[in-house]
């Protein structure tokens, strides 16, 4: 960056600004590891951090950046690891974690209004003191921004009541290159639901809340996959469940070696539901529990697995590192799409997460150890592209793009979302500043004529039978292990 420039930027935003290359480096990535080859290919060291103190500054960054044509990449904490917050071509960063201001709150008509920043799991504390609370939350609640999950875009806890968070935002306010502010409500915040901040900066959202209810979880263990889906398409037709979480043997298993508590007989599921204290029925949930040959657990062990929701990560500890491959299932075909995806990786520990949300469909995340030292990694890495690519089969659909899935965006936001998005940049921005490379793949820094989402995903394609072969060799947990008392 020219030092005229360095200069204008510091007069504008004095000490909310920052140019020393250490606090530059460390917002050159998210939580996902990729290999050095990938990220050789894009700029992903921003030149100048502005940690803006109010909007006005967000307004003040934006319009330089318009007017200098500089590249400007958001980021909220981070935690998304699709590489959405990851600059592409440099430029400045703009870290909106800072502005985590709760607004206002409106009790009567149960909405709140909040700055970008702010933390899920904060929020909700907050309004639980006016009796109120968040309808929907993703399990990264203690760190990730309400901000960056609608740019995002995703579901999470309370979604098979509440939807997806595009369903609980009712306006937001996005700041433009020109600096102007627009308030957005409706079909007219959907452009920006899901595209990473690509065609503008959410300085303030309002979200409808629920009102603060206590929930009463259970924790049922089942001996196989069918039985599982089967007690799964009854349960969700019969209770008003607010959040249903399902683990695999294996995913216990690497949490019990990431020092959690229980561990599950080989082959068996955990079922974890929460259902709204004045709506639950103990009678009725063991009837159902046991037709589908489950076994609760006792109320102790079930309050433990719900308060772990939070924490799916801790697996980490098992890997160096944890590939993860995302998709939407279909709840009907939950069993078929799980034995052949098992089959497919047994050669590794692997672990799998689901979430309900929905009458009719999951969101499946399949966990495998890794190592990201080993000199293999990226073809190794291809293996978490297999899961998806068997749930497809199954009817599964793609989950968020950010720019590692980019060659995904059209099946991500759908056909006619997609070619709306296309006519919205070209005429908001030009000259694709806003967050370069998400939704449309950055170009290669190497080979300037291909760009990075199509070679990662033809990439992927052709590494994965490879990668099948390449078992993790570390000291991953057995599925196999204790057996918790019911
Ligand atoms: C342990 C764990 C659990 C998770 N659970 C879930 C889950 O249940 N459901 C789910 O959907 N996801 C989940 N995720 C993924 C991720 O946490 C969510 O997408 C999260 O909400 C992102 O929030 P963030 O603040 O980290 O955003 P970031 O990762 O910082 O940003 C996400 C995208 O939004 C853009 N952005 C950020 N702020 C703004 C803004 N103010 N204006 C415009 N654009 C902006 C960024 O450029 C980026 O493209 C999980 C991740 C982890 C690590």
């Amino acid at each position: 960056m020219k030092d005229e420039y360095r200069r204008r930027l510091t007069q504008l935003l004095g000490d909310s600004v920052s140019f020393d290359q250490q606090i530059c480096a460390a917002y050159d990535h998210d939580l996902g590891e990729m290999p050095g080859v990938l990220m050789a290919q894009i700029k992903a060291c921003p030149t100048a951090v502005v940690v803006p103190k109010t909007t006005q500054d967000v307004v003040k960054a934006l319009t330089f950046a318009g007017e200098t044509g500089t590249p400007v990449t958001p980021r909220g904490q981070a935690s998304s690891g699709f590489g959405g917050a990851i600059p592409t071509r440099g430029g400045l960063l703009l870290d909106l974690s800072s502005l985590n201001r709760v607004l206002a709150v409106d009790q009567e008509a149960m909405t709140v209004d909040v700055e970008p920043g702010v933390v899920w799991q904060g929020l909700s504390k907050e309004l639980q003191r006016c009796g109120l609370d968040n309808r929907i939350c993703p399990t990264s609640a203690p760190s990730a921004t309400v901000g960056g999950w609608f740019a995002m875009g995703g579901v999470g806890i309370g979604s098979l009541r509440y939807g997806s968070v595009a369903d609980v935002v009712e306006e937001i306010d996005v700041v433009g290159l020109d600096g102007r502010t627009v308030t957005c409500r409706g079909d007219r915040m959907q452009p920006y639901y899901q595209t990473c901040g690509s065609l503008g900066i959410i300085t303030r959202l309002r979200l409808k809340c629920r009102k603060a209810e206590a929930l009463r979880p259970y924790a049922i263990e089942f001996p196989d996959a069918f039985s599982l889906q089967a007690f799964m398409q009854e349960a969700i037709r019969s209770f008003d469940i607010d959040t249903a979480i399902l683990h695999s043997d294996g995913y216990v298993a690497m949490r019990k070696a990431a020092g959690g508590h229980h561990s599950l007989a080989k082959g068996h599921f955990l079922a974890i539901l929460a259902i709204p204290e004045s709506q639950a029925d103990d009678a009725k949930l063991a009837l159902l529990t046991k037709m589908h040959k489950g076994e609760q657990f006792s109320e102790q062990v079930a309050r433990e697995e719900w308060g772990d929701r939070f924490y799916p990560m801790r697996i980490k500890k098992v890997g160096p590192t944890v590939l993860v491959g995302e998709f939407y299932l279909p709840v009907d075909n939950f069993a078929a799409a799980w034995e052949e995806i098992a089959g497919d990786l047994s050669r590794d520990c692997i672990g799998m997460e689901a979430l309900a949300i929905s009458k009719s469909e999951l969101t499946v995340l399949v966990y495998l150890p890794e190592c990201s030292k080993d000199l293999l990694y990226p073809v190794r890495m291809a293996k978490a592209v297999r899961p998806a690519a068997i749930a497809r089969r199954h009817g599964g659909r793609p989950y968020t793009a950010g720019m590692w899935f980019a060659a995904e965006s059209k099946e991500v936001l759908g056909k006619a979302k997609y070619a709306g998005y296309r006519r919205l940049k070209k005429e908001l921005d030009p000259e694709n500043l806003l967050n370069p490379g998400k939704i449309v793949a950055p170009g290669m820094r190497w080979l300037p004529i291909l760009n990075l989402g199509t070679v990662v995903h033809l990439g992927s394609a052709l590494a994965s039978p490879f990668a099948r072969f390449l078992s993790y060799r570390g000291k991953g947990p057995s599925p196999s292990g204790e057996h918790h008392e019911h």
